[in-house]
């Protein structure tokens, strides 16, 4: 797949850690002009040592007037991933409207809003354009503990569905990657018993977890024109593990 991002301003959200550091670094490499937003400095700081063309948007997501402010000051923006997102794991009869609130606030409230800001100026502009929100396999299917996290990403999907409807008109293109347990730092830590991961592994046809590039290379598929009528989608990237 022959990609290139030449010309184009790209805004990547979660990109201090995990996926979306690894997808700013991509698109840039090919060429994007990026924008990387994430709330922790520090990690900000080391992706801009890794590569200093990217451009750090540091702003915590739950605040929904500075978030506004800080991506109309980047505009326009033609390609936008709308990574982050908190996971809080807890049985259902624990959870707490603390946890509720905090996720909802990034993982949908947070997307709703970057999304409302960079759709209304690619329709003022008339320039058409393209959004991918990285939602989870725990959208789709229920995971143990995963009930409050599940529920956001399944709210993302049918966020991602209905912006795809009613951006569609303005060639605006709005899709979902749903991806199973991804392998980065925090996924290691998180699924390293043998016994919680083997529940996953066993229903997945592939027999493994995805690495952090076999998410990366589905979601540039889909920012590019490779997809160019693909719309509204929610496409699993869980080796399988649907098809059981
Ligand atoms: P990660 O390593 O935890 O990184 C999440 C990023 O989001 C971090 O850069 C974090 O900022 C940022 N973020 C969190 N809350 C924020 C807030 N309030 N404001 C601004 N930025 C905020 O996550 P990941 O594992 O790469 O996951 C990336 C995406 O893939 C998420 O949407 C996740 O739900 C999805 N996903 C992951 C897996 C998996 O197994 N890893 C599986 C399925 C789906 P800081 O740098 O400040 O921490």
């Amino acid at each position: 797949m022959n990609l290139c991002f030449q010309g184009k301003r790209i805004l990547v959200t979660g990109a201090g850690q995990g996926i979306g550091r690894e997808l700013a670094l991509r698109l840039s490499k090919y060429k994007g002009q990026v924008f990387a937003l994430s709330k922790t400095k520090k990690n900000l700081d080391s992706l801009i040592a890794a590569d200093p063309k990217i451009q750090p948007v540091c702003v915590d997501l739950q605040d929904w007037d500075a978030t506004r402010k800080a991506v109309q000051s980047i505009l326009p923006i033609d390609l936008l991933v709308n990574n982050a997102a908190v996971v809080c794991l807890s049985p259902f009869l624990n959870t707490t409207p603390k946890g509720f609130d905090l996720t909802f606030n990034v993982n949908v409230k947070g997307v709703m809003n970057i999304s409302q800001i960079v759709a209304r100026d690619m329709i003022e502009r008339k320039s058409g354009g393209n959004i991918v929100n990285v939602s989870s396999l725990a959208g789709q299917v229920a995971v143990k503990d995963h009930a409050v996290y599940g529920t956001s990403k399944g709210a993302l999907d049918m966020l991602t569905k209905t912006m795809a409807l009613e951006l569609g008109p303005h060639n605006i293109r709005v899709n979902a990657v749903n991806p199973t347990i991804v392998l980065t730092e925090r996924g290691k830590l998180g699924w390293s018993d043998p016994q919680k991961a083997h529940e996953m592994i066993s229903r997945t046809s592939l027999g493994r977890f995805a690495e952090v590039d076999e998410v990366v290379k589905p979601i540039l598929y889909l920012l590019s024109d490779h997809s160019s009528m693909i719309n509204g989608v929610c496409l699993p990237v869980d080796g399988g593990f649907l098809a059981t």
